[in-house]
């Protein structure tokens, strides 16, 4: 059994959920699976992407493909020259410029409130606009109501019930996901989108007639949370 990961690190979007503030602790995911796997005789490659080309080279008779997801950019009307990030960049450490940033949150999940809380922290005036009746709806009460108070204490601004749809480099505008009015926030230094996940799957289509056996686990199937990828890493595991 080879493990091969494109990044230096093994770890896939766990490696951004440990940077969230206060989430630290989600990095164990990383370290115990690959203690496991190496326990196992799992050999583990870094640094190197699997393309059609390699796989073909390679020739394994089973191919498991898990191989995440990057972030989703529906397309919004954008103003020429305004700063808009994705929340992987933020919390890679790109440069915020001063002044309000607002973070855009689709999904109500850990990206969105935990973006909003660093930017917070670190100084920013934030507002988070989210697509639910409250941010972090989608995650866990307990982990949730932590993570609002931490938001309360950073000043981040939150409003519920909006979607973005576009921001010309000063004013971010969404829409109230119910009244369908406009919900404009001005003075904006940057836009920060949190606006979920999509698949990538490019690898799988080129393996349909692939003669060994094909499997897709995790968010490349459709993004979703850690615990579903490891369960279908499981049972694709122990079925072969
Ligand atoms: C900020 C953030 C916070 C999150 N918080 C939580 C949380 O609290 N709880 C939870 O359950 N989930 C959380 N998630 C979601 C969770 O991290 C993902 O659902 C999970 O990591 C998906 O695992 P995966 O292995 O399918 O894909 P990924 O984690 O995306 O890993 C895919 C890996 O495949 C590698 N790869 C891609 N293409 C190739 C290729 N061609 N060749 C070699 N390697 C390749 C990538 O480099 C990457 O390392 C969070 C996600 C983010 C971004």
């Amino acid at each position: 059994m080879t493990l091969v990961e494109a990044a230096r690190r093994v770890g896939g979007q766990a490696l951004l959920a440990e940077r969230l503030p206060d989430r630290a602790e989600f990095g164990g995911l990383i370290t115990n699976l690959a203690a496991e796997a190496e326990r196992a005789g799992a050999r583990i490659i870094t640094g190197t992407v699997v393309d059609l080309a390699w796989i073909d080279r390679e020739r394994p008779d089973v191919v498991v493909l898990a191989t995440g997801a990057r972030p989703r950019r529906p397309p919004l009307e954008i103003g020429p020259g305004a700063t808009v990030l994705d929340a992987w960049e933020v919390i890679r450490g790109a440069p915020i410029p001063e002044g309000r940033i607002v973070v855009a949150d689709w999904r109500c999940d850990w990206v969105g409130l935990g973006v909003a809380i660093r930017l917070g922290r670190a100084g920013h005036p934030v507002v988070l606009g989210s697509n639910g009746t409250i941010a972090g709806q989608r995650i866990q009460q307990y982990v949730r109501d932590a993570m609002i108070a931490a938001a309360e204490r950073a000043r981040v601004e939150r409003i519920p019930l909006v979607r973005i749809y576009g921001y010309d480099g000063s004013a971010a505008f969404f829409q109230h996901v119910l009244t369908e009015d406009a919900v404009v926030i001005e003075d904006v230094a940057a836009l920060v989108l949190a606006l979920g996940h999509e698949p990538v799957d490019d690898l799988l289509a080129g393996l349909d007639d692939y003669p060994g056996e094909v499997h897709a686990i995790g968010d490349c199937v459709a993004p979703r949370t850690a615990e579903e990828a490891v369960l279908e890493g499981l049972k694709v595991a122990s079925e072969l």
